[in-house]
């Protein structure tokens, strides 16, 4: 898996979002979120790298509507249909297609449930999962990858700032909930969605109880 932070206009003190490649021969894009040109070319120069390797890529994913977490995507699947001939569907929850109808065309609708099976530089498969985490907006989305313990959360537990559960779209109910079932997930790893300096998070059980109990006690 690669952690690939673009620059993107997210909630300060954050000035990155993290877009993750996850696999190698069979791999997916999670959350190109970036709209600066610059910012732009240097994840298009990894994914041709990986195309020229023929590793076939399945999916570009969107995990939920705010604006920091979409923004490439679009041009990447255009990119590697002109340049490569290849036809990649661009997915998210069908919630978040219907709040991004206009701005990003949704082709592939992912419920939760799903498994993508990708493989590791090793060539050995793996399965990425993914998780219905909504809350933080109705149609967000997480991955996990049970086998090697990475779990994806996007915004449910950022590393810097802090989540936003906002009406219309956040529901605190719904957050906590999905909080709650991440909390209890075998996972050895936490990659989060912003940070300042690490993506990868070890106590996740601790990490996730705390923001149980903040949210509980109305701390934001
Ligand atoms: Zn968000």
């Amino acid at each position: 898996m690669i952690c690939f932070p673009l620059k993107t206009e997210t909630l300060p003190p954050a000035t990155h979002t993290n877009c993750f490649v996850v696999g190698r021969d069979n791999f997916v894009v999670i959350d190109a979120a970036a709209r600066d040109d610059s910012e732009r070319q240097k994840l298009f120069v990894l994914i041709d790298s990986f195309i020229a390797k023929d590793f076939v890529c399945r999916a570009i994913i969107v995990s939920h509507q705010h604006e920091d977490h979409f923004g490439a995507e679009t041009v990447l699947q255009k990119r590697l249909r002109g340049k490569f001939d290849l036809e990649i569907p661009v997915a998210a929850h069908r919630l978040t297609a219907e709040s991004l109808r206009g701005k990003v065309k949704i082709g592939e609708f992912l419920a939760g449930g799903e498994v993508f099976q990708l493989n590791d530089g090793n060539r050995k498969s793996f399965e990425l999962k993914v998780l219905y985490t909504p809350g933080h907006t109705r149609g967000h989305l997480a991955f996990y990858d049970e086998a090697f313990g990475f779990l994806l959360s996007s915004e449910n537990v950022v590393g810097t700032g802090s989540v936003l559960i906002a009406l219309p779209e956040g529901n605190m109910k719904d957050y906590l909930a999905s909080l709650e079932r991440l909390k209890n997930l075998r996972n050895r790893v936490f990659c989060v969605a912003r940070t300042a300096r690490r993506f990868l998070m070890r106590g996740v059980k601790s990490k996730v109880t705390s923001r149980i109990d903040s949210k509980e006690k109305g701390k934001f």
